[in-house]
């Protein structure tokens, strides 16, 4: 993918980079340019992006002491960073300088890029919003920092063998990470188990000494992110979990080698894997360590910081704001409190204002198996300090809300921090919204459903908490870096300070949706792109697909609310018209899937199945002529998005109405241009206002009307059958096997499921869906309005930078620009 440049270069900087790669490659890597490897030349190369970093990260964090800056802390326990080479060098203002020098030494940057791999430290799109964000954070000059877990193995590597997922283990970190700094001297001890005592001279017993039996030692490793222009340059500082060394040398010199060993793994088992759950999935005690072991050391980090400039916890609020990314890092209320009260002595009541005050909590999920808990026992034998805070800041909750006569049993039991039923449990979502000044939802819909679900009683209580930030993606990643053909025609077209502010000058690009020559070439680089995706698809897979068909792209994880189902029963349906109606002129489709499946959620990995049974059938039968091509593309991460997204043509967001909180690939794909068949769900609402439905293809039951049939216990799909010829036929031949004719009964169970209860109403939805596709492809037998509507959502995309969402949290809940 090389690239002209729109400006010229100067020769000089060319010079100085060349000559910085060549002087790491010498002195950093140990190669002689003659024998380098390509792997040695990224190395080099990164390392010389890295030293063009340093000098503004000093003066920026500089700055922010001298000015004392309020600082913004982002924990969470993801960052879906993917690679970052491109998005140094081009926030740097130096792709082409790099490309440049690069060329005059025989090196393809382009072909060099590919050899990063993907820090995969997150599961989807959470992890993926917290990359977003501290790349946004950046740009904005906030003083930001975010915390996570240096995990040694990211995201499960994908492989499909016969059609199945098979997770492999991810190694990123194999030939070292050239963009961290291991900060050995920045190391905290984190402790868990063990036992507490009273304070004698407390009267009150507020203040309680905690004694651990377990002792691990964090270590900070920082990797600088760049904001665009290089304006500004933040840090992102991962833990890494040690063993504390004194103790199991201690152990070890009394002749307990074993054990020593054991205990040595133990401890550094809480940073080895990313916990390999989404959303579904029920914890364990690891995750719980893991969430500990990274809130404690960010906590003790941020405290220490402010204490060295500020030292009066009491004045936190003022300095400093927490974000916590979903339940994940909840038990920040309960360490916090435990920092300020027990280490540096503050009452009960003062560290309670300053913790409220400093923490504010996102909310990524409505789905009440999604909702964190964790027994009570697990909680006592792990965090015992921790679990006494947690009871006290509950006693004093619900005193306050008898105080003010509330007394309702109702009320009292949903807002407790304990829950009661089928074993004692803490409620980290309780937790969170307790502890934090501000609540938000991720999109208008979710906040809104936010208010009168989960959070419903807690809401009654605290009715100015609750607010909405809808998600948003950069631009700098998903467009500028993603897909440089387009933005070189968006700096053509309207100038190069779009590249500066997106969020209105897109606009501008409106009146070009008209200009005939305009769409002509807005359809020849979606075309590139497609023939780029079409090689790369059949490297992968060996599936050919001719790249004027319709792209119809559905890539994110697997899950049944999603509805990859969905896609797939039209995907069987067409199939089955086409084969049935071999005259008519079919517009030629190519169906694209990516996705992880959790590694303990069968049905979704029987769905990956099916995807690849479909591919198989469809694609070796000759009587459909290419009409209809399946592709699963493997191991979905944010590489393969950016490859993918810049060559779809339609976006399916087709998640049951009222599950998905809000999505950002819906906000990628449109963004360049893709057109959107989806639901009213998610931010696919606020796209809908900005973009205008009649640019998009909405179908299905909305929100109101799911829980309505959710309300009234109606899952049984025979009704829908019955009603639809088309969906019995579907389904009758996925139930026989006539896509699995190696096991016939492989899909019995699924649809036989699906049909008694079809808890995401894919059925329900099944016959709006099919004549929305059914308006998908005379709309793009229509090319004139077509691509007009594809410019438009380009064109009406900027709101749904994540820029304009940090300001707003910068705004609203932190108070962090002036
Ligand atoms: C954007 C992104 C996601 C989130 O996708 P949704 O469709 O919004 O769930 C997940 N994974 C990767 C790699 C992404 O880039």
């Amino acid at each position: 993918m090389s690239q002209e440049s729109p400006v010229s270069i100067d020769p000089a900087e060319v010079a100085a980079f060349r000559e910085a790669v060549l002087s790491k490659l010498t002195y950093s890597v140990g190669k002689d340019p003659e024998h380098a490897f390509d792997h040695d030349w990224f190395e080099a190369i990164a390392l010389a992006a890295r030293d063009r970093i340093v000098d503004p990260w000093m003066d920026h964090t500089r700055r922010i002491y001298r000015g004392n800056q309020k600082r913004v802390y982002y924990l969470s326990l993801e960052f879906l960073i993917g690679r970052l080479l491109f998005d140094s060098l081009s926030n740097l203002g130096l792709l082409d300088v790099a490309r440049q020098a690069l060329a005059d030494l025989d090196v393809d940057l382009d072909r060099i890029r590919q050899l990063e791999p993907d820090a995969a430290l997150g599961n989807g799109g959470l992890g993926r919003l917290a990359a977003c964000f501290m790349e946004s954070m950046a740009t904005l000059g906030v003083a930001a920092h975010g915390y996570g877990i240096r995990y040694e193995h990211g995201l499960f590597r994908q492989a499909i063998v016969d059609g199945w997922q098979h997770e492999q283990t991810e190694t990123w970190l194999d030939f070292g990470n050239p963009w961290e700094f291991e900060r050995a001297e920045v190391t905290y001890k984190i402790g868990f188990g063990g036992g507490v005592t009273n304070l004698p001279d407390d009267p009150k017993g507020e203040r309680q000494h905690w004694e651990p039996a377990d002792v691990v030692r964090s270590i900070a490793y920082d990797t600088p992110v760049v904001g665009w222009r290089g304006r500004a340059v933040n840090t992102l500082r991962l833990w890494r979990a040690r063993a504390e060394s004194d103790l199991h040398l201690e152990r070890f010199n009394a002749g307990d080698h074993v054990g020593a060993v054991l205990d040595e793994a133990r401890a550094e088992s809480i940073s080895r894997v990313l916990y390999p759950a989404d959303s579904t999935e029920a914890g364990q005690q690891l995750r719980l360590r893991q969430e500990y072991f990274f809130v404690s050391s960010s906590l003790q980090d941020l405290i220490r910081r402010f204490m060295k400039q500020n030292g009066d916890l009491r004045e936190l609020p003022q300095y400093v704001s927490i974000q916590l990314n979903d339940t994940h890092p909840a038990i920040a209320v309960a360490e916090l409190m435990r920092l300020m009260v027990d280490v540096h002595g503050l009452t009960w009541d003062e560290a309670w204002t300053a913790t409220v005050g400093t923490l504010s909590y996102t909310n990524h999920t409505l789905l009440p198996e999604a909702l964190e808990t964790w027994s009570v026992g697990l909680m006592e034998h792990l965090l015992p300090r921790h679990m006494q805070i947690i009871y006290l800041i509950n006693a004093y909750h619900i005193d306050a809300l008898r105080a003010k006569d509330l007394h309702d049993f109702e009320l009292l039991r949903a807002v407790s921090l304990i829950q009661e039923d089928n074993g004692r449990r803490v409620r980290m979502g309780n937790l969170a919204f307790i502890g934090s000044h501000s609540i938000n939802g991720v999109s208008g819909l979710h906040t809104d459903l936010m208010r009168v679900t989960v959070f419903k009683h807690l809401h009654q209580l605290y009715p100015d908490r609750i607010n909405n930030k809808t998600n948003g993606i950069t631009f700098r990643r998903w467009l500028y870096q993603s897909n440089p053909r387009l933005t070189r025609m968006l700096v053509d077209a309207i100038g190069p300070e779009v590249l500066d502010e997106p969020e209105t000058r897109l606009l501008q690009l409106e009146s070009f949706a008209d200009k005939p020559s305009f769409r002509k070439q807005f359809v020849e680089q979606r075309r590139e792109a497609k023939v780029h995706l079409a090689n790369l698809v059949r490297e992968r897979i060996g599936v050919v697909l001719d790249p004027d068909a319709l792209f119809d792209v559905q890539v994110k994880r697997i899950h049944e609310y999603k509805r990859q189902l969905l896609n797939l029963l039209h995907t069987v349906a067409l199939y089955q018209a086409m084969r049935a109606e071999p005259h008519i002129d079919w517009v030629p489709r190519v169906k694209i899937f990516a996705g992880k499946a959790a590694a303990s959620y069968h049905s979704a990995k029987l769905i990956i199945k099916l995807a690849n049974d479909i591919a198989r059938t469809v694609n070796n039968d000759p009587t459909l002529r290419g009409m209809l091509k399946v592709a699963f593309l493997p191991n979905y991460n944010v590489s393969l998005a950016e490859a993918i997204i810049p060559a779809a043509d339609l976006s399916e967001q087709i998640s049951t109405a009222g599950y998905e909180a809000s999505g950002t690939s819906n906000m990628k794909f449109a963004l360049n241009g893709a057109l959107t068949i989806g639901t009213l769900d998610g931010a696919n609402v606020e796209m809908s206002e900005q973009i205008g439905e009649e640019h998009m293809f909405i179908f299905g039951m909305s929100a109101r009307q799911v829980e309505a049939r959710k309300a009234a216990g109606e899952f049984n799909a025979q009704p829908w059958l019955d009603a639809s010829p088309r969906l019995n036929e579907v389904l009758q031949a996925i139930h026989r096997g006539a896509f699995s004719p190696d096991d016939p009964n492989r899909y019995k169970g699924l649809i036989d499921g699906l049909i008694a209860h079809d808890t995401f109403f894919v059925c329900a939805d099944f016959d709006d869906y099919w004549d929305a596709q059914r308006k998908v492809a005379a709309y793009w037998r229509s090319p004139k309005l077509w691509w007009r509507s594809a410019v438009l959502n380009t064109a009406r995309a900027g709101w749904f930078s994540s820029d304009r969402t940090i300001r707003e949290y910068a705004r609203d809940i932190w108070k962090a620009l002036d």
